[in-house]
């Protein structure tokens, strides 16, 4: 099912990010984690793409596991950074042989601090490859794209990147997700500015609990995401005691999650780490929020609140 199609009925969603797993240990603690997390029924899930070193086989593994196996509506991140137009040709059919009908389609980055050299028989941005996989019938995927409420790290301005993604959606991004934040007001600033410049498709943000505070900041600064001052100020001096910094950072994306849902998002995209106890934990705090919200559009909906001996990995 194309997620555009879920949207029909889900005023606010709720989905989950997974990365491949590269080791066979990392594979059966994935396995148990994801396994938690379906009992909450995700509206969708995604998988990424060589985010970390993960490799394409895997990320389509696992997409074909989800989708194929466990009946799961499944989103294939894809980048086009040093493919050809070919290969990218041969990797949406791929995909649409599988089953797959929705794609997030994105850039990436080069390895490690390599200069970005785009391949001259492939694609620039995001923009061009949303542009290239809308325009061919063959595929007729439901595509998804990345948004940056505090603009992406190479951007010269934000408005000059606001001009950027409004030409992705033109483009042919059926919605968007936002790349983690940890303060409502990018998000909620970042979609007045996006509805100004005509962008009107769903903005789903992305949310990451933060339950290790040195690895949160490490992904911050990779992301260029900001982690206000008054969250430093109550987090650094826990950042060792692990107990503390996770019910710090439970309360802290509760709070934002409340915010979100309760001013009309449209729902929640969490970036899981491949974990499952945040996220459970998470959703038992929101239920109410996700209850209303879904019965209110999706009549036969029961929610599955999840039983409290429920194991969190
Ligand atoms: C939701 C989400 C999912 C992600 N999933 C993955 C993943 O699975 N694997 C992975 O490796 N990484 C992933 N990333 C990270 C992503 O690869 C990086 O953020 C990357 O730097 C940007 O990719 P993009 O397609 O979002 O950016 P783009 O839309 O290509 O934009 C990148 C930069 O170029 C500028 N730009 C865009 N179009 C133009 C143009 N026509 N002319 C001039 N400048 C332009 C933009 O303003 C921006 O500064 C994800 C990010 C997000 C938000």
């Amino acid at each position: 099912m194309k997620i555009t199609e879920i949207f029909k009925h889900q005023k606010q969603t709720f989905s989950f990010e997974f990365f491949p797993p590269k080791k066979y240990l990392t594979a059966v603690k994935f396995g148990i984690n994801a396994g938690q997390l379906m009992k909450l029924h995700p509206s969708f899930v995604t998988v990424t793409y060589g985010a970390g070193g993960g490799t394409q086989e895997n990320t389509f593994k696992l997409v074909n596991l989800f989708q194929n196996e466990l009946d799961f509506v499944c989103m294939a991140h894809y980048t086009c950074i040093n493919a050809t137009k070919e290969k990218v040709d041969y990797d949406m059919r791929t995909l649409k042989d599988m089953g797959i009908e929705n794609v997030m389609l994105i850039r990436g980055d080069p390895p490690g601090n390599e200069e970005r050299k785009p391949n001259p028989d492939g694609f620039d941005y995001g923009s061009d490859l949303v542009e290239f996989v809308a325009n061919n019938d063959k595929y007729d995927f439901c595509i998804g794209a990345g948004a940056y409420p505090e603009t992406h790290q190479e951007a010269t301005s934000s408005e000059e990147d606001l001009d950027n993604l409004k030409r992705k959606v033109d483009a042919g991004a059926d919605f968007l997700v936002t790349q983690m934040y940890f303060h409502n007001r990018y998000y909620w600033d970042f979609l007045d500015r996006a509805r100004k410049k005509g962008i009107n498709c769903r903005i789903i943000p992305g949310i990451i609990p933060i339950t290790n505070f040195k690895q949160i900041r490490k992904f911050a600064s990779m992301t260029g995401a900001t982690i206000p001052e008054d969250i430093v100020r109550k987090m650094e001096p826990y950042q060792d005691d692990k107990d503390a910094i996770y019910e710090l950072g439970l309360d802290l994306a509760t709070e934002q999650c409340h915010d979100l849902l309760d001013n009309g998002a449209p729902g929640i995209h969490f970036y899981t780490l491949n974990k499952s106890r945040a996220a459970i934990d998470l959703y038992e705090r929101l239920s109410d929020e996700f209850r209303t919200v879904r019965t209110r559009y999706e009549k036969s909906f029961t929610p599955r609140i999840p039983e409290t001996n429920m194991l969190k990995v």
